[in-house]
């Protein structure tokens, strides 16, 4: 098989990153002098994420998610979900928002064909949510999930990146959001494009985040492992409890997935600087053909696991790569 890496791996997802600029500013995530956006010219065309997502889909890619930066800051993002959506062999086309704008968009989304949506939320009060990303609000967030949840973009999951002294004691209050039928995902944090200051301490391990969460509702109930999530529910609970736990128990032996940056570099593993150019030779003329290639160059070589433990990337923010 053709998607088939060395390890046994079988990669069927592809995480597109269509623009490398963000109306939010997370601490997590970006510097705080911003990281400087690149020019027009050098982030892919709709139609050439078309094409890649064409040759994606012919050696067995059957997921694609839309990410950034914040794909809504994008123009004509619907337009890209409904193309998308029309090529054969790609069954779920999902997006990762900070659900700013989610409100404005999420009925032509859903209509164009997007399946769900990831939001990222860090705190549910107002005052803290604005210091953690910066410049955001809060309500503009919440506005964006319930209009997800009313369009049926769902299940719509919440993505908690977990900081120690930042919003750690609010991880039960997230966690509560499942039993409205949201599904919460706990994020470790990850120390990309540099370690910052105090990383150590404000690390907080995914088995810490679990029983933080079974102090306030008791044992959680396992469900399943699922792609970089270990999946729980509280009992009775209409909605799931994901841990994504890349420090403290990396899930590379079930990675089934492989990126596109902003600037059309295909990026085999998140935390390894490995990254075949696809820009340079689509705008050369490249084929079908000829970026199916280099797709299945970039699954051969996946790395077995990422080397978070020993070292941490320092060529790219998050914001540039996609989350
Ligand atoms: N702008 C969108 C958003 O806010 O969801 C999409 C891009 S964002 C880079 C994708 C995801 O990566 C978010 O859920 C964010 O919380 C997560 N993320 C960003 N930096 C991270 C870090 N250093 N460690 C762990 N997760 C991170």
């Amino acid at each position: 098989m053709e998607n088939i890496d060395r390890f046994g791996r079988k990669i069927t997802y592809l995480r597109i990153s269509v623009t490398d600029r963000c109306n939010l500013r997370c601490i997590y995530c970006m510097p705080a002098s911003g990281v400087p956006w690149r020019p027009h010219a050098e982030i892919l065309r709709y139609e050439e994420i078309v094409r890649i997502a064409r040759a994606a889909a012919g050696i067995g890619i059957r997921k694609v998610r839309l990410t950034g930066g914040e794909p809504l800051v994008r123009e004509g993002i619907v337009e890209l979900v409904r193309e998308l959506h029309r090529i054969p062999g790609i069954d779920e086309i999902v997006m990762t928002t900070n659900g700013a704008l989610l409100s404005r968009y999420a009925e032509t989304l859903a209509a164009a064909g997007l399946a769900r949506v990831n939001i990222s939320l860090d705190s549910l009060r107002a005052d803290r949510f604005r210091k953690i990303t910066r410049v955001g609000n809060l309500e503009e967030t919440l506005a964006g999930i319930r209009a997800a949840q009313e369009m049926g973009l769902s299940p719509v999951k919440l993505n908690t990146v977990v900081m120690r002294g930042i919003n750690d004691d609010e991880i039960a209050d997230l966690a509560g959001k499942s039993l409205e039928g949201l599904t919460v995902r706990f994020i470790e944090w990850m120390p990309i494009g540099g370690v910052p200051a105090g990383f150590a301490g404000k690390f907080v391990p995914g088995d810490e985040i679990k029983a933080r969460i079974e102090e306030r509702f008791g044992p959680l109930v396992e469900v399943r492992a699922e792609g970089p999530a270990r999946v729980y529910r509280i009992p009775g609970a209409a909605g799931e409890i994901g841990l994504i736990t890349a420090l403290s128990a990396p899930f590379c032996d079930r990675c089934n997935r492989m990126r596109i940056t902003a600037d059309g570099k295909l990026r085999p593993c998140l935390l390894s600087p490995v990254e075949i150019d696809l820009k340079g030779p689509l705008r050369a003329g490249a084929d079908e053909g000829k970026l199916s290639e280099l797709l299945k160059e970039g699954i051969g070589r996946k790395p077995y696991a990422h080397g978070m433990v020993r070292d941490f990337p320092r060529d790219r923010a998050m914001s540039e790569i996609g989350g």
